[in-house]
């Protein structure tokens, strides 16, 4: 691993602007641990014992916005590019467990160092004085561990949402925690009922986006159940189906992972059974579970309403776990009806919850993903030659119906849904010629 950092022109134009000026600067965190790791910063930040009043007179030619004057960061446009920087500084007690009482600024970079969650992010650097590394970040990223700057319970203790940005870089990176923080994540769970639905949510998307997920969810499922209590009932959950050989939970985790890396996906597939518990019936010694996707439904929009997610996501999330289970045969009118009714985005994700579902389950698995491989070839050739599968599409419009003398108001919508409803059955064809061969003739 090297000792060196490869900083783009500009962060080094900006570091030596603080220098020429008497200021000590260096890249800090995320970017420093990414860099050391061959991995390409999403962002360069700044730390620096210059105060925000000097750092802004300082860049008093450039633009810069007052991201959070209170903890000592402003934002620099230079180059076009956005940089945080922010002032060295320590943090006073935290009584919350979510943010410290107040914040003091502070001369030295060890002690800014020391106020970060983890020692791989607990690193900073300039090219005079190399790698600032007081907590051995450095071998800690050689070994693949993740471990606390201090005590872990103190950290969580201090900031509980640490114990996700925690799991979410054991699970980014592949890493294991160290035993004190692993104990630790564990037992500071609880503190996560104190952290805002939106920030513990925007933690667990961002974690769902990883690769490493398998071992995190297995390992650490009790913290998930702690953040999102309709996922535990799902815990040792048999099936008593011959479909399945885990209990939902474990179906749960392997079918999330074996989707692709697609936000929405994830989340539907990592919500899609929660209805199972309340929807299980028996007949002959075997478990069904009728209506669980409309039930999981419920669950989801309820529970995503709460966390404050977006309507579009909760949406789309809560479509996809409606219709999981869903039987789809591969027919062109039927995938056409279909992409009317979904949307092609959200169709094709509506394969890809499918496809990782069977991949989670033990019977049938490769027929059945040959039948949604089969049903993605058929909406890619009905897309591919544009045929006609929603109102938009129909060479008719109302207006076109209202010359034809059909009346105003509802007549013309479902007028106009029939003779869709016509051309994806392929009775008539999509040209308005036929189209209004068709209308005269009824
Ligand atoms: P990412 O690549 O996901 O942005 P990051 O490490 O840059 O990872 P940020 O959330 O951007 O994470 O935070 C930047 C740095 O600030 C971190 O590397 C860490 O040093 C520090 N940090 C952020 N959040 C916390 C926290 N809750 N407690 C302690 N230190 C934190
Ligand atoms: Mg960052």
């Amino acid at each position: 691993m090297p000792d060196t950092i490869l900083l783009p022109q500009s962060v080094s134009e900006i570091l030596a602007l603080f220098q020429q000026s008497g200021f000590s600067a260096y890249v800090v965190g995320g970017c420093v641990r990414d860099s050391l790791m061959g991995n390409a910063p999403a962002d360069w930040d700044i730390c620096t014992n210059a105060l925000v009043h000097q750092t802004k007179q300082i860049f008093s030619n450039y633009p810069i916005i007052d991201t959070g004057i209170a903890h000592g960061t402003v934002t620099l446009m230079y180059q076009n590019t956005p940089f945080e920087i922010t002032t060295f500084r320590t943090e006073g007690k935290y009584s919350d467990n979510r943010r410290p009482d107040c914040v003091c600024f502070c001369n030295d970079i060890v002690q800014d160092l020391s106020r970060r969650d983890f020692t791989i992010n607990a690193m900073a650097y300039n090219p005079q004085q190399g790698l600032i590394d007081p907590f051995g970040g450095k071998t800690d990223l050689q070994t693949k561990t993740l471990r606390c700057v201090g005590n872990a319970n103190q950290r969580f203790s201090e900031d509980a949402l640490r114990i996700l940005r925690g799991m979410r870089f054991l699970s980014r990176f592949g890493f294991s925690a160290d035993t004190e923080c692993q104990t630790a994540l564990h037992e500071c769970k609880y503190l996560l009922l104190k952290i805002s639905p939106e920030r513990i949510f925007s933690e667990l998307c961002k974690m769902l986006q990883t690769d490493f997920l398998f071992s995190v969810f297995t390992e650490y499922s009790d913290v998930l159940f702690v953040c999102f209590p309709p996922l535990a009932p799902l815990n040792k959950f048999l099936q008593y189906n011959p479909y399945h050989d885990k209990d939902v939970w474990q179906h749960t985790i392997k079918a999330v992972c074996s989707a692709e890396n697609d936000l929405t996906v994830r989340l539907a597939l990592l919500f899609h059974d929660v209805g199972k518990p309340e929807c299980i019936s028996f007949s002959e010694g075997v478990a069904h579970f009728y209506k669980h996707a409309n039930v999981g439904k419920q669950i989801t929009d309820t529970l995503f309403r709460q966390y404050k997610t977006s309507n579009q996501l909760r949406e789309n999330v809560c479509e996809l776990i409606a219709y999981h289970s869903s039987e789809i045969p591969p027919v062109s009118s039927t995938v056409k009806r279909w992409l009317n009714k979904m949307g092609e985005t959200q169709f094709f994700r509506l394969l890809q919850v499918k496809a990782a579902d069977i991949c989670a389950q033990c019977k049938s698995v490769s027929q059945r993903l040959q039948q949604v491989s089969e049903l993605q070839i058929l909406a890619q050739q009905i897309l591919q030659e544009q045929s006609c599968f929603s109102l938009k599409d129909l060479a008719l419009n109302g207006t076109d119906l209202l010359e034809l003398g059909i009346p105003q108001g509802k007549a013309v919508g479902e007028m106009l849904n029939h003779l869709l409803d016509q051309v994806i059955c392929e009775t008539v064809e999509n040209t308005k010629t036929a189209l209004t061969k068709y209308v005269l003739s009824l």
